[in-house]
């Protein structure tokens, strides 16, 4: 007898029903791709809320306008979770980061993978319908803080929309691939170092994308374009242009009183990026988005006469229709850290203190978890969900408390969480029957101290890396951090505010969760695992080895009576540039799995197969190069190539395990561009063959004091 892989029907799924006969009625004489275009153009704001009530489709990136990436399938539980096996697998054919959520309609799956290609897939088989490549130019490699990654795309009404790495929000059609419309959502180029790396989302024929880039130069905003026409609808910016405007709407008049007039922000931007979280909220026609840091990070260089600097890591409510804002809440007011409100947001109705509330969740980088009533924003709780330093807690207006030092205005200081967070864009779920979010929670350690020679005019377009206003050079000698790197699934009770189970790993930066009806949490790793715990106690019930560390948010979803589970497995990220926790490096892939499946895995690739496994020898060099080398390369290298020696790479390679003779011919290389094709900057102009002969010294030095 065949499980139910529904739970019973109700009035809600009955939208479902009629669509899927509405694509079993067009099976006759109808193409592949009629039939694909008809599933795709029933995808409206209607079907994505009646889809999750059933959860047969998994259509927005965290699977419905919630947010919650709760499957109500059934058909795989804790009983039978362990006869989980590969169904197929798909090969990207990259082997840069992988944080797609795949969005799967009526057995099509779309996912988007490195330099925001775009793949179309029979998610019965696993073979390729089509692919899409925005043919982005290399050189905006060297525009993305942290990886050339996508998250996802969005279908609605028979479109697929990507946000590409350049920059441009583009329409292709689901059933073909081919591109509809393409709109640039850079304001100004020769300014503003963009990037897109986040999911669109859509709703009432509208599609809204926002951008990162505030560890460069960017101010933010988030744009809404008619799905079907491209056309503009609403624009709204997360800060001020300057502090005397012009002011777009009202709320930037509100923010510019916030901001030190003479702060150096509006020469850089300001930052306050909307690169991740978007929630639309279908009750109150209400869009939440999560506001990045500031442009430079350190406030002190910033507005240096203080200031909250609105809208800086805040939750804003826009009116959906409109782009208006609504309501805002601060939860770093004069952010300095790093700590985003970018991170997911969770919708639900809750039981709080015996009264039922509307509610939004959200555990960001600064090691917190929010519950905010998301009616008018106001502050209902945060507690800390991981051990952090830079704030006591939040007073019941939901200011923090903040810990004196914590902002290292005397000297360095070991800040925790650090900027890659306490969790970071890794998406969470939400188990409505077990009550607990599942949060992929970390700790990677840094140091911050003032920089003394922050200038803004260095940091001409093509700078990368260079706008933080914080010099982590100098802490690398003078504060080595002290806490230990960590990575754990932690299940945490919302109303209550506390921590029920969790489940260590060997190392941060771990993969998205998603929870289902079945009673099941699953998670990949970064050390190339994909397991399946109980939601209720945590215990691992089934697991499997795949080809590299996963990142990436699992899915699940149904064809045919069928419940299927998942995940794009691909190392990268910010953190995965520069280190790696399992010798497995395969390129990217979609696994999927489903009761019973017995495909053939696909062929693994370890390190040791592409990379060298030798520290360099015999660079000679000048020991009076050694110092300053090691700055120029905390300045221009460390982000992407990690410290020399301390470990062998991640999707970057390691400099200190080169060949001798890339050492030696480095100044030739790296100002002659010879890796620009893969995203390396080009570094001509900012350094000279001098310093890069230092650079040379100081990674030599490091894998002699290695290997001693
Ligand atoms: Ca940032």
């Amino acid at each position: 007898m065949r499980i139910p892989v529904t739970a019973p029907l109700t009035a809600g799924a009955m939208s479902c029903l009629l669509f899927g006969g509405l694509v079993a009625g067009a099976v006759n004489g109808a193409s592949p791709a009629d039939r694909v275009r008809e599933a795709t153009s029933a995808v409206d704001t209607a079907m994505i809320i009646a889809n999750e009530e059933t959860t047969e489709h998994w259509l927005s990136y965290n699977l419905g306008y919630t947010e919650q990436r709760y499957s109500r399938l059934r058909q795989i539980t804790t009983d039978n979770v362990g006869e989980l096996g590969l169904a197929w697998s798909y090969d990207i054919g990259s082997e840069r980061g992988l944080e797609a959520t795949p969005i799967v309609v009526d057995g099509v799956m779309y996912v988007s993978g490195p330099w925001s290609t775009v793949h179309a897939i029979d998610a019965r088989t696993g073979e390729r319908l089509w692919y899409f490549d925005p043919e982005v130019d290399p050189k905006y490699g060297a525009w993305a803080c942290c990886d050339v990654v996508n998250r996802g795309v969005a279908v609605y009404r028979g479109k697929v929309f990507v946000g590409a790495l350049h920059g441009y929000l583009i329409a292709l059609d689901a059933a073909t691939g081919e591109e509809v419309w393409r709109r640039d959502t850079n304001i100004d180029r020769e300014r503003y170092r963009h990037t897109i790396t986040g999911a669109p989302r859509v709703f009432n024929d509208t599609v809204v994308i926002g951008h990162g880039g505030a560890e460069l130069t960017a101010r933010g905003y988030v744009t809404a374009y008619d799905t079907e026409t491209g056309v503009k609808r609403w624009r709204w910016y997360s800060v001020p242009r300057g502090p005397q405007g012009p002011f777009e709407d009202p709320s930037m008049e509100m923010a510019a009183a916030t901001w030190d007039p003479d702060g150096v922000w509006h020469e850089v931007g300001g930052g306050g990026t909307i690169w991740d979280s978007m929630v639309y909220d279908p009750e109150l026609d209400l869009l939440y988005v999560g506001v990045g840091n500031g442009t430079p990070w350190n406030r002190d260089v910033r507005s240096p006469a203080g200031g909250d600097n609105l809208f800086l890591s805040s939750i804003v409510a826009l009116n959906a229709s409109t782009g208006e804002y609504v309501w805002h809440y601060q939860q770093v007011p004069g952010e300095t850290w790093d700590y985003t409100a970018t991170q997911h947001i969770i919708l639900a109705d809750l039981e709080i203190g015996g009264e039922e509330r509307k509610v939004l969740m959200q555990a960001p980088k600064n090691g917190f978890f929010f519950l905010i009533d998301r009616t008018d924003g106001s502050f209902i709780s945060a507690e800390p969900f991981v051990e952090v330093n830079w704030a006591e807690g939040y007073d019941s207006e939901g200011r923090p408390i903040e810990v004196e030092g914590a902002r290292a205005q005397d000297g360095g200081r070991e800040v925790i969480p650090t900027a890659y967070g306490a969790h970071n864009w890794h998406p969470m779920s939400y188990n409505p029957e077990t009550g607990l979010v599942y949060i992929p929670a970390q700790g990677v350690p840094l140091a911050l101290e003032s920089d003394p020679d922050y200038q803004p005019s260095t940091h001409q377009p093509g700078h990368a890396m260079s706008n933080l206003g914080w010099n982590l050079g100098h802490l690398l000698n003078t504060v080595p951090p002290e806490a230990k790197p960590f990575g754990h699934l932690l299940a945490w009770d919302p109303v209550n505010q506390r921590e029920v189970w969790r489940q260590e790993y060997l190392s941060p930066w771990n993969g998205g969760t998603v929870t289902t009806a079945g009673n099941l949490v699953f998670q990949g790793t970064a050390d190339g695992r994909f397991l399946a715990y109980d939601a209720t106690t945590g215990e691992p019930l089934w697991q499997q080895e795949v080809g590299s560390g996963v990142i990436a948010g699992p899915v699940s979803y149904a064809i045919d009576g069928t419940q299927y589970v998942s995940v794009a497995v691909g190392w990268g990220g910010v953190y995965g540039l520069a280190q790696r926790h399992t010798d497995r490096a395969s390129p990217g892939r979609v696994y999927t799995f489903t009761l019973g499946g017995d495909a053939d895995p696909p062929p693994v690739r370890r390190v040791e197969e592409f990379r060298g496994t030798e520290l360099v020898s015999g660079y000679a060099y000048a020991e009076d190069d050694v110092n300053p080398g090691a700055m120029l390369y905390v300045s221009n290298c460390l982000m992407c190539h990690g410290a020399p020696a301390l470990n062998n790479g991640g999707n970057i390679p390691n400099l200190a395990y080169s060949d001798l003779s890339i050492l030696e011919q480095l100044p030739t290389l790296v100002l002659e561009g010879a890796w620009t094709d893969r995203g390396m900057p080009h570094f001509e102009g900012r350094l000279t063959e001098g310093e890069l002969r230092q650079i040379a010294a100081y990674v030599q030095y490091m894998a002699d004091t290695m290997r001693e």
